[in-house]
């Protein structure tokens, strides 16, 4: 590649690809085989919008490394072999399941009401259909399936004798700063700390002991109890000759009460698979075993002593594999807390976000911000904006004036070495749908009349969908009190007499000019024309004088006050299409009209 990268994405393919045909020319890998690229994600609650940057970093890589003809495979490994660590606060109706503290994600059985067979099959699933609709197409690995089938058998007893160089590594790391330690703190500047820790709770092992043995002896392997299924096991005798492994559980025994299982147990590592490496062992296991070259990781696993780091050496000392490229990425913030979302874990998901944005406006937050720049998903009436945002952007790109940056960005956005994502086929202002399903209750035969008056070419709702659902369900479940338009239901008579000459005359202009301007762009040719005329100049007339761009805002000001009692709303036009010329009319005190007064 001679050309300038158009964006980080383009940046880290290039990287990505000559870190890959280097290893190649080294005879480290088959220079035939697809390039690697890894996510790791923990269902040990609802996968949330933070973690699913762990996949839209190293699957917009490896979609531009497609993009350009390579073969190249994004993998997600389930981490639902880890420990259930603890309850989650913001699931109702869970307190018994203190008692499977211990157990991996896959034994614990699943929140009350789901039709999954596990706690992590029920979060997993709903990440999938998250991604599915998200246009990510991946592999996904389950830790349990590959631990339990003894997939990793040869890794497990390589470090199983290789336990002192372990031990060593780590040594060299544990006088250092805490592991887990949040070390990037002004990366997150807008997103609440007890989110943070939340976040770093979610994205994986971070915080989980290194591994230990009695005596000071140290084992990097984690059983299982066989007897009650937690890990509260230590590791008492290991004999590499038979690969036989001596623990003593100290579990919670039938009844629950902590420490009463006392189960010593043996096991053989070469054929009885009821365990895993610990954290810091088993992600460098995971780089060599499936020769990843690209992953990332959030802050959580990049400080001093973290996981990463640890792991780059652990995987070349123990595993003779190499560390990935792994660049940090930064916190994902949440404007206006999803209320939908405080009955399933506290933070929004992605399928909270997918119900009121597209997916290719979700895919543009995660591509247009590089790894270390953290951002906020709008929940809050900042969405409005967002879509204003996305719209410029594709009129930008339409007409070819788009900078290569943001043309990068839109492309990844919009589809994937696969194919276009499904859209909107007749995009609408966002706040201009929000503003019509407010006004008409939903009403569908009322959104069709005033949404064909904004554009004729709409003949049925569905041309407007998904956008006119997604608008919908965020007016009826994210729009506070205050986004929303209350149209007055009787004339402001003081208003109405007090009104200056001026004012008056150019509320009966617009009356008997309503009829003949019922389209959008008419209206919204009316209301800025208006005074306009006032002044004497043309309608079409540009060039505005300070006066008369402030005659416009006084004007405006008016007719909010007038059809709403408020200084503001939404866009007039919009306003004013949603209300009929007959309630406008009479809101604003113009002679009621013959045809008007059949109506009424
Ligand atoms: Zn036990």
């Amino acid at each position: 590649m001679t050309t300038q990268p158009a964006d980080w994405v383009d940046r880290l393919a290039d990287e990505v690809i000559a870190d890959a045909q280097r290893r190649a020319e080294l005879g480290q890998r088959d220079p035939a085989a697809p390039i690697v690229c890894a996510s790791g994600l923990s269902p040990s609650g609802p996968i949330h919008l933070g973690n699913l940057r762990e996949v839209m970093v190293p699957h917009l890589v490896a979609d531009e490394i497609r993009r350009r003809g390579i073969a190249c495979e994004h993998l997600i490994s389930w981490d639902d072999y880890d420990r259930f660590r603890k309850v989650p606060g913001a699931i109702p109706g869970i307190d018994a399941w203190n008692a499977h503290i211990g157990k991996p994600l896959s034994s614990v059985p699943p929140p009350p009401g789901s039709p999954h067979a596990s706690w992590a099959e029920h979060f997993r699933v709903a990440m999938t259909e998250a991604l599915s609709a998200l246009g990510v197409p991946f592999r996904g690995i389950s830790q349990t399936r590959m631990y339990t089938t003894g997939s990793y058998r040869d890794q497990v007893l390589l470090a199983m004798r290789q336990r002192a160089v372990i031990d060593e590594v780590l040594g060299r790391y544990r006088t250092k700063a805490a592991p887990g330690a949040p070390a990037q703190a002004s990366a997150t500047a807008d997103v609440g700390n007890a989110q943070e820790a939340e976040q770093a709770q979610g994205s994986g092992a971070a915080t989980e002991d290194d591994g230990s043995g009695t005596g000071g002896a140290y084992y990097p392997f984690k059983p299982y109890c066989t007897a009650c299924g937690t890990d509260f096991t230590t590791v008492i005798e290991y004999d590499e000759d038979t690969t036989e492994l001596i623990y003593r559980c100290a579990g919670p025994g039938r009844d629950g009460n902590p420490g009463e299982c006392g189960n010593t147990g043996v096991m053989h590592l070469d054929r009885d698979f009821h365990g895993k490496l610990v954290w810091k062992v088993d992600w460098p296991m995971r780089w060599a075993y499936e020769g990843v070259i690209f992953e990332p990781s959030g802050v959580d696993h990049q400080s001093p002593g973290s996981s990463y780091v640890v792991g780059g050496q652990v995987v070349q000392e123990v595993f003779g594999g190499w560390q990935p490229i792994g660049p940090m990425y930064a916190f994902v913030g949440i404007s206006g807390m999803a209320k939908m979302s405080s009955s399933k874990g506290g933070v929004p998901t992605p399928a909270d976000a997918l119900s009121i944005m597209e997916p290719h406006v979700l895919r543009w937050l995660y591509a247009r911000r590089r790894p270390h720049q953290s951002f906020t998903v709008a929940f809050d009436h900042e969405i409005l904006r967002l879509y204003d945002e996305w719209d410029a952007l594709e009129r930008k790109v339409a007409s070819g004036k788009g900078q290569p940056g943001d043309v990068a960005a839109y492309a990844r956005s919009v589809g994937t070495a696969q194919g276009e994502l499904r859209r909107t086929p007749r995009p609408l202002p966002y706040r201009a749908l929000c503003s019509v399903v407010d006004l008409t209750g939903s009403h569908e035969a009322q959104m069709l009349r005033i949404l064909t008056s904004m554009d004729p070419r709409i003949e049925s709702l569905d041309q407007v969908g998904p956008r006119l659902e997604l608008a919908r369900t965020w007016v009826q479940s994210q729009a506070d009190p205050s986004d929303r338009t209350v149209v007055l239901t009787e004339p402001d008579v003081a208003l109405l007499t007090s009104l200056p000459a001026d004012q008056r005359e150019a509320l009966d202009s617009l009356a008997r000019q309503l009829d003949e301007n019922w389209t959008l762009d008419g209206l919204t040719a009316l209301v800025y024309g208006i005074p306009k005329v006032q002044a004497g100049l043309s309608l079409a007339e540009k060039k505005l004088s300070p006066e008369v761009k402030a005659a416009q805002r006084a004007f405006f000001a008016t007719l909010y006050q007038l059809l709403l009692g408020a200084d503001t709303g939404p866009r007039l036009p919009t306003l004013l299409l949603c209300l009929g010329p007959h309630r406008v009319r009479r809101l604003i005190g113009a002679a009621v009209d013959s045809a008007d007064q059949a109506q009424g």
